[in-house]
Order: C-alpha cells, then sequence, then structure tokens
C-alpha cells in the first residue's frame, strides 16, 4: 500500500474476498460490478457460511438477496459429494410474490453462471405442466411463492426431503399477504435438520413469533435504517399547500429532477389522477396500485425498468419488494402515516451505495408526520424554501397592509399565474 489510512470507516470497507467465497463466484461478482458488499451482506454472509440460522432485517434495497444467495451458492459449492442420478432440491427459497420469484431466480442465475449448480422458480398464475418438467429434471436450488409449491407438492412433483438450507425471504410482506399458514406446512414438509434464514424489512412482533417456532437459536442481524439511507441518499422537503404540490410536481420534472423517477401516493385515485395529470402534460409515465391486474402491473414494471416510461406512480403496497434499479429519483407526493414507510420509498433511489435523491412535498396535514419521520431519522430533513409555491404563512402576515383583502379571491390565482410565467 502506497498510502496512509485514515481511520475513517469508509476504508476499513470489508471486500469481497475476505468473505471466503469460491472463485466462481467472485468472478460473478465482479461481472456484476459489485464493488464492495452492502452492510447486510458484510453481517450476514460470515454466520450463513457458518451453518447458522439467522434472522435479518434490513430496509428493501439494501442487496438481501445476494446476502442469502452467495454463501448458499458457496455453501452447496462446498459440499463433498457429485449426484450421481437427478439432482434434488437442496436449498428452498420461499418469497411471496411472481415478481420476487423472477427476480431471486435472475440473481441466483448470475451469481451461479460460472458454476454448475442450477436454479429454477415456480409460481402461481401460469400453467403447472412446465414447471412439473423442468422439477422432474433435477434442479439445486428452487425459489417458489407458497401457494404454488404446496400445490405442486401435493401432486407429487417436489421432493422436498433434501432440502438442507431454508430461506423465508420478505417475510413480513409474506405475512400481509395472508401466507404464514402456508409457510409454516411448507417448513414441516421439509427435513427437521436444516439450515434456516430468515430476512424482511422489518420484523414485526408477528415474525418474531413464527421465527420462535420455525428457527432454533437465530442469530438476529439488523441494519438500522437510519444508518444506511442517512449517507447515500440526498433528501430534501418542500413545504406546499396541498392543491399546489400538481404544480409543484410538475415544476420540478421540468426544471430539477432527471431520470428515472418513482412517485409515491396514498391511494389509487390519487396515482390514477396523477398519471392523467402528467401524461396531459406529455411525461411518459405508467403507475401501479392495487386494483390493477397483475398483468397490468407487470407490464407497467416492465415499461418502467426498460425506458418506455420514465416516471412510474406508485401505492405503497404495490411496490413492495419490487427491485427497481438505477432511480434517479423519487417523490413523496404524499407525507406517509407511518415512518417506516418513507425509510423503505426512499430506499429506492441510491440503491445499494449509488447516490439518490428523495424530494417530500408537505401538505399542513402532514406536518406531524415529517415529526415523526426525522424522529426516526434522527436528524432534520432539509427544508428547500426557493420554490414557487410555498405554504403562505398563516395569520400573522394576514395583519401587514398588503392585497389581501382587496383581492380575496383573485389573488392566489393571480400570483400562482405571475409565478408560473417566473418560473416556468
Ligand atoms: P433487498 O432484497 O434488500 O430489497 P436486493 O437484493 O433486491 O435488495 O438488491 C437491491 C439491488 O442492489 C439489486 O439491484 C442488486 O443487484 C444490487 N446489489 C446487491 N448487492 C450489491 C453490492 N454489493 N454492490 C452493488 N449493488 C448491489
Ligand atoms: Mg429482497
Amino acid at each position: 500500500m502506497g498510502s496512509f489510512k485514515l481511520p475513517l470507516q469508509k476504508n476499513t470497507q470489508m471486500q469481497f474476498t475476505e468473505l471466503h467465497l469460491n472463485a466462481s463466484l467472485l468472478k460473478a461478482i465482479a461481472e456484476e460490478r459489485f464493488q464492495t458488499p452492502t452492510r447486510v451482506q458484510e453481517k450476514a454472509i460470515p454466520p450463513i457460511l457458518a451453518k447458522k440460522n439467522v434472522i435479518v432485517s434490513a430496509q428493501t434495497g439494501t442487496g438481501k438477496t445476494a446476502a442469502f444467495a452467495l454463501p448458499i451458492l458457496q455453501l452447496l459449492l462446498d459440499r463433498p459429494t457429485p449426484e450421481k442420478k437427478t439432482k434434488r432440491i437442496k436449498s428452498l427459497i420461499v418469497t411471496p410474490t411472481r415478481e420476487l420469484c423472477l427476480q431471486i431466480e435472475a440473481n441466483f442465475k448470475s451469481y451461479a453462471k460460472h458454476t454448475d449448480l442450477t436454479t429454477t422458480a415456480v409460481y402461481g398464475g401460469v400453467s403447472l405442466t412446465p414447471q412439473k418438467e423442468i422439477l422432474k429434471e433435477g434442479v439445486d436450488i428452487l425459489i417458489a411463492t407458497p401457494g404454488r409449491l404446496i400445490d405442486l407438492h401435493k401432486q407429487g412433483a417436489i421432493d422436498l426431503r433434501a432440502i438442507e438450507i431454508f430461506v423465508l425471504d420478505e417475510a413480513d410482506l409474506m405475512l400481509d399477504m395472508g401466507f404464514i399458514n402456508d409457510v409454516t406446512t411448507i417448513e414441516s414438509l421439509c427435513p427437521r435438520k436444516k439450515q434456516s434464514l430468515l430476512f424482511s424489512a422489518t420484523i414485526p412482533d408477528k415474525i418474531v413469533a413464527l421465527s420462535e417456532t420455525m428457527i432454533k437459536n437465530p442469530i438476529t442481524i439488523k441494519i438500522n435504517p437510519a444508518e444506511t439511507t442517512a449517507k447515500t441518499i440526498g433528501q430534501l422537503l418542500y413545504y406546499s399547500p396541498k392543491k399546489n404540490k400538481t404544480d409543484l410536481c410538475l415544476h420540478l420534472l421540468r426544471n430539477t429532477i432527471n431520470g428515472k423517477i418513482i412517485i409515491f401516493r396514498r391511494t389509487r385515485i390519487g396515482v390514477d389522477k396523477l398519471e392523467e395529470t402528467l401524461s396531459k402534460n406529455g411525461y411518459k409515465v405508467t403507475s401501479i396500485h392495487g386494483e390493477k391486474t397483475q398483468i397490468i402491473r407487470n407490464k407497467a414494471i416492465e415499461d418502467f425498468k426498460n425506458k418506455k416510461a420514465t416516471i412510474l406512480i406508485a401505492t405503497d403496497v404495490a411496490a413492495r419488494g419490487i427491485d427497481i434499479n438505477n432511480v434517479d429519483a423519487i417523490i413523496n407526493f404524499d407525507i406517509p402515516n407511518i415512518p417506516e414507510t418513507y425509510i423503505h420509498r426512499i430506499g429506492r433511489t441510491g440503491r445499494a451505495g449509488k447516490s439518490g435523491i428523495a424530494f417530500s412535498f408537505c401538505s399542513p396535514d402532514e406536518d406531524t408526520y415529517i415529526k415523526t419521520i426525522e424522529e426516526l431519522l434522527q436528524r432534520p430533513i432539509k427544508v428547500i424554501t426557493d420554490h414557487p409555491y410555498p405554504r403562505v404563512q398563516p395569520k400573522k402576515q394576514k395583519k401587514q397592509p398588503n392585497t389581501i383583502s382587496k383581492h380575496k379571491k383573485g389573488r392566489k390565482s393571480e400570483a400562482s399565474k405571475k409565478k408560473k410565467k417566473r418560473w416556468y
């Protein structure tokens, strides 16, 4: 080393080469252009390699998939005996949605591309037959949604008796979607003696209870959200009246925000309204919310991923768990009333070490939400006052001799027209 290292955290950053991974995996990691492990990978990979049971919570976008996929591949590569006949499933990953299944499958496949380990995914909404045929050929790693897995098992198409590593991914979402009984059933179909891993953005009490019945002596790893968001994501707060939020959004889209953007709204009606306005204004926009069918939602995500649309408007529920890369900015058009939701939303930008920026629009009725978010972050969010739609200071200013009484009704629109001229 030619230079001195200052005792800064950055310089103590762990390298992938320190994680005792096989050369074929390191090669794939390099091809993914991952430079260093993320915090959750740094913390979770060593105990998983040591065959411990682990429970991991870290916000969306922190790289949890590779945190289990890499050590699982390594453990399977370490196994002594190559199989003579058909492969048996040695690792099972259960995840709540089809999108997640496909994403995790794609990740496993790219990390394993220089090995002969095989991966497949099974999920509902498509024909059973092709999935059965692939399973017949044998596979090392299976990724599945709960319902489809149970169906296939009932039909005798899946043998779970050789499972060595069992993973529950996005456990909180699984719980929200009502899969808890299915998950218990699936776990009981696997051998008793196995390594169990649970990954989740949050660990509500119900997950604690579930894990206690299912996972023996786990090591718990919790990545503090405030710690991971603070560094890479710029956060800006705009105070604005509710009625001006759409104009503020258009203003920022025209002047300030570039690239791929996700806009979060609280309700599906809000999503639809904003989508209409933005597309009228010439933006390539798409949207997802709970009232849309799976097919339409998949199409929207595809369009956004391949840049047919540069703006995706979403409700929190519809957006959960979906890995969308390279988002340059997110807009909190509505401020979430649950502070953790804010963390999840902003985790969409600046993913895994990339820089990103989050814009939040706060109307007077949302001030308390900002307060609780700032408490969770343990710091204030930077306020931008220099924009054309600020909130008028209540009361105090009324006493000042100005034009308010004169123009009562006309004042606002005239002022905003003027401002529009100035800004647009
Ligand atoms: P989570 O499950 O925590 O929401 P994902 O596993 O979906 O997060 O990962 C989020 C994104 O980060 C993915 O696009 C993934 O390819 C990327 N990623 C994962 N690990 C790294 C890393 N070490 N360096 C850079 N990017 C990474
Ligand atoms: Mg995940």
